[in-house]
């Protein structure tokens, strides 16, 4: 199979932005702006209080809302998280799961990662799961084995199937946010690897079929470039997804 039969998948990580006011807003301008693209998937993922007003925005256009994270119980004692059974009542169909910033500043382990990610998927989600080398393990010469182990324990337990709703997102977390990319020949390296790896766990058939994206500043000027690489399926992208006009270049850079 080649990348011209993945389905490129182009969403934004608003992260902690926007009020459900000015969501509804920039939704609806990346709606019409990104309206006829239809050469990948369109996401935005914003945060949790503003999903009624992004899905309502959304409706009717070719446009997915997600969440940024969900928790793996189904109901319970755990002050400030959501469940998926939450977020499928207000009509989010992605959820991004193990973001950096969860692992760094929320304590969120590859354990919890897969759990959230099994969760997400029996409810019916598409999981973006996030994984990806800290700069001192990029330096140590290690990207290969932690992205690999990343990979086999974030998704321990979930099933060839259920593939099929899982996107991953290679987001080394010196780039997120700083400014600094990878360059094109670094992301495919580590999203070609990947794709070994899921070749390892589920055979070709499934990793092939498999989109990956590449996440770290990406933005108007390096998106096509990225894109252009063989393992590089879509991108998942945050300060540029806060600006419709520069996330739709992005967009635009994922139709060829
Ligand atoms: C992200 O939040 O997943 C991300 C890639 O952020 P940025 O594009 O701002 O580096």
């Amino acid at each position: 199979m080649k990348k011209s039969v993945r389905r490129a998948v182009i969403a934004g990580n608003w992260k902690m932005n926007m009020t459900p006011s000015e969501a509804k807003a920039a939704v609806e301008e990346t709606a019409r702006l990104t309206n006829g693209m239809s050469g990948c998937d369109v996401v935005l993922c914003v945060p949790f209080v503003d999903l009624p007003a992004a899905i309502e925005a959304a409706a009717g256009t070719h446009v997915k809302i997600g969440a940024q994270n969900v928790h793996f119980a189904e109901k319970g004692a755990f002050t400030g998280e959501v469940s998926a059974k939450m977020l499928a009542e207000v009509g989010a169909e992605y959820v991004i799961v193990g973001h950096s910033e969860r692992r760094q500043y929320f304590g969120e382990t590859d354990e919890t990662v897969n759990l959230r990610t099994k969760a997400a998927l029996a409810a019916g989600f598409k999981v973006i799961l996030c994984l990806g080398e800290v700069l001192e393990q990029r330096k140590a010469g290690i990207t290969s084995e932690i992205v690999s182990m990343q990979t086999k324990l974030d998704l321990a337990g979930v099933s060839a199937e259920e593939m099929a709703n899982v996107i991953i997102a290679y987001e080394p977390v010196w780039a997120i946010g700083t400014g600094l990319t990878a360059t094109p020949d670094q992301a495919e390296e580590v999203c070609a690897l990947i794709r070994r790896t899921l070749a390892s766990l589920y055979g070709d058939t499934v990793a092939e079929a498999t989109t990956i994206q590449y996440g770290g500043s990406m933005n108007d000027a390096n998106a096509a470039e990225l894109l252009s690489k063989e393992n590089v399926d879509g991108g998942l992208i945050g300060g540029a997804s806060l600006v419709p006009a520069k996330f739709t270049k992005i967009v635009e850079a994922a139709q060829a």
